[in-house]
């Protein structure tokens, strides 16, 4: 199984990628925590990208890429993948579609986690609070910052990947076990 979680920050797409992932058996591929692991780690990846992420803006292409394509080569992706937080722009879809030819693997499914923006920004800032260790990006400035870049950098793969037939859309307001039920039902549909 070969998926790609989309949708806005706080959408829940990390709380169900976690979920699937025991479900399926498959990786959770986050280029968000394969970020923030770097700049704990302190490599010079790290040290480039904490200064970009802080900002709510988004770490280059060629990074990004490169991160995937990598971790596409690792033994445990052989089985399958959730993608959570790439592809985030158009390149890095077309950089997507050309590794998966490459590697002679295919999508089984893109499901986009809609939420209303405000919902959002309640449930990050309450993250933020509740974790004590706050995200370098969990506040609400930089929330708004990001979902500005997410309307506009991302929010167009819907488009892309409806034109391919992968699109399944699911409410992710509903409560967590729902919207795993949903997201289940999507993808065997
Ligand atoms: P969220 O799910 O809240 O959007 P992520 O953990 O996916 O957060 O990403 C946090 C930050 O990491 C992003 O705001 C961005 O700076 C960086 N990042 C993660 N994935 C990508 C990507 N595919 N392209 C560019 N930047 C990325």
């Amino acid at each position: 199984m070969r998926l790609i979680l989309l949708g806005p920050p706080g959408a829940g797409k990390g709380t169900q990628a976690k979920i699937l992932v025991d479900a399926y058996g498959i990786p959770h591929l986050s280029t968000g925590d394969i970020l923030r692991s770097a700049i704990a780690a302190e490599t010079p990846m790290g040290l480039a990208a904490k200064e970009v992420m802080d900002r709510g803006d988004l770490v280059s292409d060629e990074i990004v890429n490169g991160i995937i394509s990598e971790r596409f080569d690792a033994e445990d992706a052989k089985a399958g993948f959730i993608l959570d937080g790439f592809p985030r722009t158009t390149t890095q879809a077309e950089a997507l579609d050309q590794m998966l030819v490459e590697k002679g693997m295919s999508l089984d499914g893109v499901v986009e986690i809609t939420a209303d923006p405000e919902v959002l920004v309640g449930r990050i800032v309450n993250r933020a609070k509740e974790s004590g260790v706050a995200r370098g990006d969990d506040n609400e400035q930089v929330l708004r910052k990001r979902l500005d870049v997410y309307r506009e950098m991302t929010a167009p793969l819907v488009d892309y990947y409806q034109r391919q037939g992968l699109v399944r859309t699911v409410d992710g307001t509903q409560p967590v076990e729902e919207v795993t039920a949903a997201i289940r039902r999507a993808v065997h549909n």
